[in-house]
């Protein structure tokens, strides 16, 4: 889609269109484009930038993937078309494999996420459905190279069933959720609270940059990120 370069919202617009040609190319399902929505309606409320919390938040992320023994980042169909060729650079620069894992599983989606990933450059992509993880549907398919012995996994836009299986299953979980309430980003070890467009190229700056340790406390990060929401609608943060 053309938005003419002067129109005040053209990122959001552009980013909204590529999900809605996700779904006309079979990446994205009708209810990602309902997340998404969702996702907007946060980022408004944190000013559609990477507040404190969240970089904070990135820095331990990337230092607990840079420690682990079997990294995987899990891909959906919103990860897939906004930031396919930045996703693929974190794994490389993480050392971790892509993992494909869909809420709307269906053979047609995960061979057009496929192709797409592949087309982009990918070499290290996981589709296998030899595992389990303690979820109904198919959402409960897992890879068993992947998630099934991976020890820390990240789950950008990922619903709450599916990430509090995954802390069941002794996983060390990380997310990117713009909804600092939602159940996964309560569950999560580590919360990121901040558009996966703007916090995946700078998870990959901190990778290169080989992030440091931090101590984090995910409980603590997301009441400052609600309190930061708080003062923002008390209209005491102008940007
Ligand atoms: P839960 O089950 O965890 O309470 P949910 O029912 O909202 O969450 P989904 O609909 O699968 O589960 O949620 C996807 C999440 O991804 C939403 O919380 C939404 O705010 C978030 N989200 C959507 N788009 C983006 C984006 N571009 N960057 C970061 N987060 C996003």
């Amino acid at each position: 889609m053309d938005v003419p370069a002067s129109h005040p919202r053209k990122e959001s617009l552009e980013t909204r269109h590529k999900i809605v040609e996700g779904i006309e190319q079979g990446i994205t399902s009708t209810c990602g484009l309902i997340a998404h929505g969702r996702g907007e309606a946060f980022d408004y409320l944190i000013g559609e930038q990477t507040i404190p919390p969240a970089d904070k938040a990135i820095h331990a992320a990337v230092s607990k993937l840079l420690q682990a023994k079997h990294p995987v980042l899990s891909v959906n169909g919103n990860v897939a078309v906004l930031v396919p060729e930045e996703y693929i650079a974190l794994g490389k620069a993480l050392n971790a494999p892509l993992e494909i894992n869909l809420f709307y599983r269906t053979p047609e989606r995960m061979k057009s996420i496929e192709k797409l990933l592949h087309s982009k450059g990918c070499e290290c992509l996981l589709t296998g459905e030899d595992a389990r993880i303690g979820v109904e549907s198919e959402r409960r398919k897992i890879d068993s190279q992947g998630q099934a012995k991976a020890d820390v996994i990240l789950v950008p836009l990922e619903d709450g069933d599916r990430t509090e299986a995954l802390k069941r299953a002794g996983k060390y979980v990380i997310t990117i959720d713009l909804n600092p309430l939602s159940r996964t980003a309560r569950q999560a070890d580590i919360t990121i609270v901040d558009n996966i467009t703007r916090a995946v190229p700078l998870m990959i700056k901190y990778a290169e940059q080989s992030a440091k340790q931090q101590t984090f406390n995910n409980k603590e990060n997301l009441e400052e990120t609600l309190e930061y929401i708080k003062r923002r609608l008390n209209g005491r943060i102008f940007d």
